[in-house]
């Protein structure tokens, strides 16, 4: 995965190319920003996205400009951050940010199979929510031609993750500065019923045990 354009060069110990680093970190992130150049002109759009072992998948409407163009197999750049903190230093240039966060490069190709697509959709709402697809109508045909579907191969990437306290100038650790690190974590609610739900229909195993998991999340970064 270490090629000469995945090199991290800035604070490079920071740097991580093993598939294990980046695919628990593209599996933690909900959105993925894909960069790509159209007729020169640089493009960022942020989108939702799905794993099957090597592959990456983003699907939208035929109608998306980012879909078309990918199509074309021009090269793009997908990136991926988890914000995990706040870290305030006691001088205001060392202040940063604790973070796990994947570069990706690469070509991306439609998946046209009937199949590998709905392989895909699986994945990506999988992704999105464990346990959902089992408890959800499936994709049909109509909607299923109307859902582009694209593959970018997880090969040329890179994570760069930076953990731990601030880092100040030697003569600043004597300063009367609170420094320290803030923990973040995005926050989930309780589930809210669509008003327009059918009677009967409890809130699902699969979206409690979200719910339970997130929240014991954030409970154990308070203590
Ligand atoms: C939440 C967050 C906040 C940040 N804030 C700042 C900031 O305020 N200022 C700042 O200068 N930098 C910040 N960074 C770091 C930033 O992402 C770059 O790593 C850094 O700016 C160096 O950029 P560069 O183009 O010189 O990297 P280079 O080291 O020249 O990049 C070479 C290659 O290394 C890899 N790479 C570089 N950065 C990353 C990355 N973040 N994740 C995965 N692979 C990477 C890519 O494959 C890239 O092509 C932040 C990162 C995150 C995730």
């Amino acid at each position: 995965m270490k090629t000469s354009r995945t090199q991290v060069k800035r604070i490079p110990k920071r740097g991580h190319y093993d598939q294990e680093t980046v695919y628990s970190i593209l599996d933690a992130g909900l959105i993925c920003h894909v960069g790509f150049a159209m007729e020169g002109q640089p493009v960022v759009i942020p989108t939702a996205y799905g794993r099957i072992e090597n592959q990456l998948f983003i699907h939208g409407s035929p109608a998306s400009r980012m879909l078309k163009s990918l199509q074309q197999g021009i090269e793009v750049c997908v990136t991926v951050t988890l914000l995990d903190g706040l870290v305030l230093a006691r001088s205001a240039m060392h202040h940063s940010m604790n973070y796990r966060s994947v570069v990706l490069f690469g070509t991306a190709e439609l998946v046209s199979d009937r199949e590998e697509k709905l392989k895909a959709l699986y994945a990506f709402t999988e992704h999105v929510m464990p346990g959902r697809w089992a408890e959800t109508r499936e994709p049909n045909g109509q909607e299923l031609q109307g859902t582009t579907v694209l593959a970018l191969p997880i090969e040329e990437a890179s994570a760069k993750i930076r953990t731990g306290p601030p880092v100040d100038d030697a003569a600043d650790y004597s300063l009367p500065h609170w420094a320290g690190v803030i923990p973040l974590r995005m926050q989930v609610g309780e589930p809210i019923e669509d008003p327009q739900l059918a009677a009967g229909i409890g809130v699902p195993t699969h979206v409690e045990r979200y719910v339970e998991r997130s929240v014991g999340m954030a409970n154990s970064l308070k203590s």
